[in-house]
Formats: structure tokens, sequence, C-alpha cells
């Protein structure tokens, strides 16, 4: 069904792959931001961008954590980078049965970015004192009932993968968060 048209910000953060030297710091501020309460912990397994590090190549890539997916996909990519092969899924935003990347540690839930929310600016972005994380805005007109239909989809997978309870208690947990 189409939906009514409606523009709305989209916010993305380019990164320059030149620029990272793999320091971690966008890890670590993103793990912090997000502890339950703010800054009383950092542990890069919870961060929701993962640098994937080839230090004796000087390779860093710093990744997103994009969508949940419930299924793995069919097809995957090989990349291979000044003659380096990467693994199939390396450069994968998803949180995704196949890997343990981008789950919350604990309860195994899944890690998607948010933009710092209230932030003025992604902390990410702020912390990388390497300028290779830089903050965009633009607007784009989309349909308003889709993006509804996207949303029950993704809350229905979830509640079917984890179950209701975890899913509220997690709830509970983050509208607790100071
Ligand atoms: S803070 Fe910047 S330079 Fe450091 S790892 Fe993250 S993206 Fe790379
Ligand atoms: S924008 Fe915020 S939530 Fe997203 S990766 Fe950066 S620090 Fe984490």
């Amino acid at each position: 069904m189409q939906g009514e048209k409606k523009n709305k910000i989209v916010k993305t953060i380019k990164v320059d792959v030149d620029k990272c030297n793999g320091c971690r710091a966008c890890e670590v501020v993103c793990s912090a931001f997000h502890a339950a309460p703010k800054y009383s912990a950092n542990n890069p397994a919870r961060s929701r961008i993962r640098v994937i590090r080839d230090p004796l190549r000087d390779v860093y890539v710093p990744v997103y954590a994009g969508e949940y997916t419930a299924a793995e996909c069919m097809g995957r990519d090989k990349y291979t980078i000044d003659g380096k092969e990467y693994e199939e899924c390396a450069f994968c935003r998803a949180s995704c049965p196949s890997r343990d990347v981008f789950k919350e540690p604990d309860s195994g839930l899944p890690l998607k970015c948010d933009m710092c929310e209230e932030e003025e600016e992604p902390l990410c972005v702020k912390w990388c004192l390497n300028d290779a994380l830089t903050y965009e805005e633009r607007e784009e007109e989309v349909e308003e009932e889709e993006k509804q239909e996207d949303l029950e989809i993704g809350l229905e997978s979830l509640a079917d993968k984890f179950g209701l309870d975890k899913i509220m208690d997690t709830v509970a947990r983050m509208s607790m968060k100071g």
C-alpha cells in the first residue's frame, strides 16, 4: 500500500579509511556512552562501531552496526583489498545469527548504531581525532506507512528469536538509563 510522502532527515557518518589509524577511541566512547548508567564502564564488545584491523598492513576499517536480521543471507561477498582477502562477512553491518559481532555480550540482543540519540554530534565522530569520521545530514522523501510496517516486522522477528520477556526487560533497563 502506498503511504503518504513525508520529508525526513537522514543521518549518516562518512568513513575515510585512509585517515583511520585503528586507535579504537570510537569503540571505547560508544560503549561507554551506551553503558547503564552512562559512562560507568567501557567494553568495545558492546560498541555499535567496530574497527576491522590488520595492523601489519596498516589497514583499519570502521564499520557501524546496522539492522538486525533474523536469518543469514544466502549470497556472500568476498573482498580483496591490496592483496589481502577479508572474511566474507567482514564489512557487513547487520547483527546476524552467523556471528557474534554487534550483539550485547550478556543478553545476545542485537546492537544498532542510534547516532547517539540526543547528542548534538555522534560521539565517535567527536572523539575521532584523525577526522576519519564525518557526520552528515540530508533530507529524503519517505512513505510513512511502509516505515511502520518495517518496524512491526522487525519487532516480531526480535520477539520470536529472543522472547518477549527478555525484550521487555531490556527496554525497562534502557528506560532507567541516566
Ligand atoms: S577513532 Fe577514528 S582513527 Fe580511531 S579507530 Fe575510530 S575511526 Fe579510526
Ligand atoms: S554514532 Fe553513537 S551509537 Fe553510533 S557508533 Fe557512533 S558512538 Fe556509537
